[in-house]
């Protein structure tokens, strides 16, 4: 891989990290704030309507959920960061090939080729 093919790829790195950074705080925001009269420890002053209760722990938990994966993402992001300072960036960790580029296209924080990636994902499933 060039250095201009390095530095490319840092840059969409660098630019989803930021991305993601912004939306993972923002959604922490919201699923930690605390909800109705709660944080003021006065319980007569929450609504009980137990409709809105259950839709509402739903939302929660998919906001959760999709914090774990953005944060999964974004260990991944710094990873790829640290092996393109290490010179290893854009080698598959398994089988020591270069990933193709239009995986590294498709996914730029990859760590393994397509053959091994569906491999240890299928072991992974068993
Ligand atoms: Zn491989």
């Amino acid at each position: 891989m060039t250095a201009a093919e390095i530095d490319h790829f840092r840059r969409r790195l660098l630019a989803m990290r930021r991305r993601l950074g912004a939306d993972v705080s923002e959604l922490a925001d919201e699923a930690l704030r605390p909800v109705g009269g709660e944080a003021s420890g006065n319980l007569s002053d929450v609504p009980i309507h137990l409709a809105d209760l259950a839709s509402g722990s739903d939302e929660e938990e998919i906001t959760l959920d999709l914090m774990e994966n953005e944060g999964r993402i974004m260990s991944e992001i710094d990873d790829a960061l640290e092996r393109i300072e290490q010179g290893t960036f854009g080698r598959c960790e398994n089988c020591h090939e270069e990933i193709p580029r239009e995986r590294l296209e498709a996914v730029p924080y990859t760590r393994y080729c397509i053959r091994c990636a569906r491999e240890l994902q299928a072991e992974a499933d068993r």
